[in-house]
């Protein structure tokens, strides 16, 4: 795996926008996920572009035994039925639990499990900074979840937009 070394110049440390320092937060905490395939982080902000909470892709409590399989003959030794989703994990984290008009910053586009979440806990404004297959079926439910929530999901611009994720 290609590490890149962050410098000044690289755009890493010039955070200037509130969009640069959430996502710039979002991309470290993917660096816990041990997930080996896609390691995914994101935070959540308030109205005020506070720092609410940070989550990242992560098995259940208790999990740490428990294999990181993609797939498997065994049906239930599959990592999709174990791991939260880093939006998941945000929310659970957060000590605010209204979170109606908050931010959530992502390295990755929303599934639409994580898209429910999103539009039931009222978030409005979802930015992400990788696109993730965007033309599987729930990836495009996840679009029309959050379109009908009112919820403004769009890409990330800016300087991190060079960086890769797979940290
Ligand atoms: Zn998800």
């Amino acid at each position: 795996m290609d590490e890149k070394i962050l410098r000044e110049g690289d755009g890493f440390y010039k955070v200037q926008s509130n969009d640069d320092y959430f996502m710039s937060i979002a991309v470290l905490t993917a660096k816990r996920s041990l997930d080996p395939v896609l390691k995914v982080g994101s935070c959540i902000a308030d109205r005020n572009d506070k720092l609410v909470s940070t989550g990242f892709n992560d098995k259940t409590p208790g999990g740490a035994s428990l294999p990181w399989p993609e797939k498997s003959n065994n049906n239930i030794d599959n990592k999709r039925f174990i791991v939260c989703h880093a939006e998941v994990t945000a929310i659970v984290n957060s000590k605010v639990k209204d979170l109606t008009g908050y931010k959530i910053y992502i390295t990755h586009n929303p599934c639409n499990e994580c898209s429910k979440l999103i539009a039931q806990c009222g978030i409005k404004h979802v930015i992400y900074l990788h696109e993730w297959k965007p033309d599987q079926p729930k990836y495009q439910a996840a679009r029309l979840i959050l379109q009908v929530a009112d919820c403004n999901l769009r890409k990330y611009q800016g300087p991190l937009s060079q960086f890769k994720c797979k940290l």
